[in-house]
């Protein structure tokens, strides 16, 4: 069986699908949102996060990086030359004041499963189920369908989370064994697509055509990012364009956040929406307002 590389695993997720559910997050992302409130997925790599205020000097993380990514000078001052690393987890592991933590962690479907499965009678009194997100899923292909087969064995709803720059065969793998699609829009005009995210939008906009052309049921995702696309204009594209595709059971308008910012300094990256706000209440009723207009079920976050 598979194996994968796995940063969390959120029990009693209410936001990801219908009912209570489980949400895998699995690593790696081809996307480079400058808004992305989970950094720790982008990467395909585990990764060391340190949080300087927990330290406490003790040092043991020096002693035993074989790379000699830790030092402390003779001041106490501490450097964690990350470039260094080699991810193996020894600095971790000696670290009891957790400043420290690993995330990416490999497992095997089993143990996945073994996560996913305490919950099931939840699932079933709630309607809910399991969530892969990420990060982007889909890039790791053999893991993701291997999950999804076995979620299907064992009774459960399943939910894919994804951004959709994957190529088509990524998705035709995995359609009989998801329920939903949670999947995400930013920003019809390519340009403004590729700043935002670093990639041009005709892959995951052609792949969403696709899915819904397949009577995939499907739940659109909108981050609502100041700048990019909090405007009337822009929701109104958005709007137009999914007005065409079948099987679209809800718009979600999830408002931007700032709560992964500390996450960005643990794994020494830059933090660019620093200093952006979330938008008020009145600008999401009014971008919720352009989906109602054409009677399309909107529901804010
Ligand atoms: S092991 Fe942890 S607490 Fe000790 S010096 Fe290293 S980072 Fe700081
Ligand atoms: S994970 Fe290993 S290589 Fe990386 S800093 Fe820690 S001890 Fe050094």
């Amino acid at each position: 069986m598979a194996d994968g590389l796995v940063f969390n695993i959120q029990r009693f997720s209410i936001h990801d699908g219908p009912g209570i559910r489980t949400t895998v997050f699995l690593k790696g992302c081809g996307l480079r949102c400058f808004w992305c409130h989970n950094p720790e997925s982008l990467s395909t790599l585990p990764q060391v996060q340190f949080f300087p205020q927990k330290c406490i000097g003790c040092g043991k993380c020096v002693e035993v990086c074989p790379k000699k990514a830790h030092a402390i000078d003779a001041n106490g001052r501490r450097e964690f030359r990350r470039e260094l690393c080699r991810h193996c987890g020894r600095c971790v592991d000696v670290c009891y004041a957790e400043a420290l933590v690993m995330t990416g962690k490999h497992m095997t479907v089993s143990e996945v499963m073994d996560e996913v499965m305490k919950d099931k009678l939840f699932y079933d009194n709630s309607g809910g189920g399991v969530t892969y997100s990420g990060g982007e899923p889909l890039l790791q292909r053999e893991f993701i369908k291997e999950l999804l087969v076995e979620s299907k064995k064992n009774g459960l709803n399943t939910a894919v989370d994804t951004a959709g720059n994957v190529p088509w065969e990524a998705f035709e793998q995995v359609l009989p064994y998801v329920d939903l699609f949670l999947y995400d829009i930013k920003v019809m005009d390519p340009d403004k697509h590729r700043y935002a995210t670093g990639v041009n939008n005709r892959q995951l906009l052609v792949n969403l055509q696709h899915l819904a052309s397949c009577k995939a049921n499907i739940w659109i995702r909108i981050p609502v990012i100041p700048g990019v696309n909090d405007n009337v204009p822009e929701m109104r594209a958005i709007a137009d364009f999914v007005e065409c595709l079948s099987g679209v059971e809800v718009v979600e308008l999830l408002p931007f956040h700032r709560l992964g910012e500390g996450k960005y300094e643990s794994l020494g990256m830059e933090y660019k929406a620093r200093g952006y706000n979330s938008p008020s209440d009145e600008k999401m009723q009014e971008l919720a307002e352009v989906f109602e207009q054409k009677n399309l079920p909107v529901k804010r976050g």
